[in-house]
């Protein structure tokens, strides 16, 4: 085995001396990690830290699967980019920068991100996935993946100040996501995608450690996560570990699995606009896009009142002209200070505060609500491009 790896070179031995010294690690170890081709996907928050450390680690081979451009916001924690690549694709910007890390790296780009139909080939071109995604489609495909090519999963994931790392190793009986959670929230149910707030350092500490569980798994050293997930408590600092047995039950690793392909509708976003929840008057849709909005801002003054539920931060970054601020969680005393003889369209980032504002505003008896469609991101996406975005 050892005779089939690559030689380092004496520039790749003083570069990973302090890996070389290791015992655990030695000569052998890294040459290890030299052959070694992970696949990191998602190059945000987590995907940042952990290909950072992959690729100053001297993994040879480094996939990165991203389809989204860097924005402004991401650079709070996805300390791959930096300001001068907003706009960019974010595989492009990490693998200038993994590259001026480290040149001894291979970097495959793979723009068009983990989507089904290229996730099963993809998984297989590597030895070990990194999931740094941020969204539940992304982590169900990526485990429904890994159990399908049969590759070790090093899943990480963040929700408000809590952060989780496991390892999914199909290939060696162990549990998958599923086995936890078989199916993916429903629609709505969870914070808005986008919206919900994201401790930067927190992303470090995760995507740290799936960087940690890959290397250790690739050296075959010290004892992995497997059937073990790690949770941290970013505000206590309590870290628990919790035992994962399979579930027999499991849709997908069970005894009698439902789930025996990769097909393109079991991944849809969750975050999509749920069904509209009905009782809107007749002229007044649930749910307009924003073009409609604008032409109905257009009509005369009176008829039409904006209302924007975001935070009083967020309407300093940018707001829609003749807007009424009224922050979501300030509604509940403010309703009835609200006009019943006009149609009222309900503003939120990317339109699910508002969505739940224009069922409470109907609940009550508001005759005309209608939900903005993808909020004020789809306004400043199609309507003034000028506008800032987060
Ligand atoms: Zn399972």
């Amino acid at each position: 085995m050892a005779a089939a790896l690559p030689e380092l070179s004496p520039a790749e031995l003083s570069r990973y001396s302090r890996h070389i010294l290791l015992d655990e690690i030695g000569v052998d170890g890294q040459r290890r990690l030299a052959a070694a081709r992970v696949l990191v996907v998602g190059a945000g928050g987590l995907g940042s830290p952990a290909a950072l450390y992959l690729a100053a680690a001297g993994v040879g081979t480094l996939g990165l699967a991203d389809l989204d451009r860097v924005e402004e916001h991401n650079l709070q924690r996805q300390i791959l980019h930096d300001t001068a690549s907003v706009g960019e694709t974010k595989v492009e910007s990490a693998a200038r920068r993994l590259a001026a890390l480290n040149p001894h790296v291979r970097l495959n780009r793979h723009a068009e991100g983990l989507t089904a139909a290229n996730a099963l080939a993809l998984f297989s071109a590597y030895d070990l996935v990194v999931d740094g995604s941020d969204n539940f489609p992304t982590r169900y495909l990526a485990n429904d993946a890994a159990y399908f090519a049969r590759r070790p999963l090093v899943h990480g994931s963040i929700f408000k100040f809590e952060g989780q790392v496991g390892l999914f190793d199909p290939a060696r009986a162990g549990p998958c996501y599923r086995c936890l959670f078989p199916e993916p929230p429903p629609p709505g149910s969870v914070p808005a995608c986008g919206e919900a707030g994201v401790l930067g350092a927190l992303c470090g500490v995760i995507g740290s450690l799936q960087a940690l569980e890959a290397v250790k798994y690739l050296l075959g050293i010290g004892e992995p996560l497997r059937g073990r997930l790690l949770v941290i408590d970013a505000l206590t600092l309590q870290i628990r570990t919790l035992n994962l047995r399979r579930n027999p039950d499991c849709p997908l690793c069970g005894a009698q699995p439902r789930i025996r392909a990769i097909a393109a509708a079991a991944y849809e976003p969750v975050c999509a606009p749920a069904a509209p929840a009905g009782g809107a008057a007749a002229d007044a849709p649930a749910e307009i896009p924003v073009e409609e909005a604008q032409r109905l801002l257009a009509a005369p003054a009176g008829r039409v009142l904006l209302l924007d539920v975001r935070e009083p931060f967020e309407e300093k970054i940018c707001r829609v002209d003749g807007s009424t601020l009224v922050p979501l969680r300030e509604l509940p005393a403010r309703i009835d200070g609200l006009p019943r003889d006009r149609h009222i369209l309900v503003l939120c980032h990317h339109g699910g505060r508002s969505r739940q504002v224009a069922g409470l505003l109907r609940a009550h008896g508001f005759p005309a609500v209608s939900n903005i469609q993808g909020g004020i991101d789809a306004w400043a996406a199609r309507i003034d491009p000028a506008m800032r975005r987060y």
